[in-house]
């Protein structure tokens, strides 16, 4: 059941009165990952969701997102506390939870040295987020995935 998205870090016209995203954005976000996943589709080189990357602390690895992702992930899969182990708190049994809300990061990431393909559309796609916070009015900031998710 999603929470509220609490968006206190995301000062834009695309709040409503009780803190949630504005619909018509989400609507937008939800067909702008619709749309990389349609590219990704035709990409050479994939991702096998062993998961072992979202065990950030292990694995060496650190995520980021902006605001707006971060506001919209909360919004659909709800705001889970994070732990001091550096795991994720999306996983859940080595498996994402947040196959609706999870980041363009999430996404595009790929632990394998050619992949130009996936780095080239994350280009594209961060290119595409920003136009839409653009659209919405909409201060994006950029920061590490855990610690940003801690403040929200
Ligand atoms: S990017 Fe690599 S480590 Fe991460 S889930 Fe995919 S295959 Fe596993
Ligand atoms: S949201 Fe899902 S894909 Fe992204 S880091 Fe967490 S578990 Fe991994």
């Amino acid at each position: 059941m999603p929470q509220q998205s609490q968006s206190k870090n995301l000062k834009s016209v695309a709040i409503d009165a009780h803190g949630r995203l504005d619909e018509c954005l989400k609507k937008e976000l939800r067909q702008l990952y619709e749309e990389l996943a349609t590219e990704q589709n035709t990409v050479t080189v994939h991702c096998h969701q062993c998961g072992a990357c979202c065990n950030f602390k292990a694995f060496d690895h650190q995520l980021w997102a902006t605001s707006l992702e971060l506001d919209y992930l909360a919004d659909t899969d709800g705001l889970k506390p994070v732990s001091i182990n550096g795991v994720c708190p999306y996983m859940e049994n080595n498996q994402c939870t947040a196959r609706i809300g999870r980041t363009l990061g999430c996404r595009v990431f790929l632990c394998r040295q050619d992949a130009l393909e996936m780095e080239l559309l994350h280009e594209k796609y961060i290119n595409k987020l920003r136009l839409l916070a653009e659209k919405y009015d909409i201060e994006l900031e950029y920061n590490e995935f855990l610690a940003s998710l801690q403040e929200l």
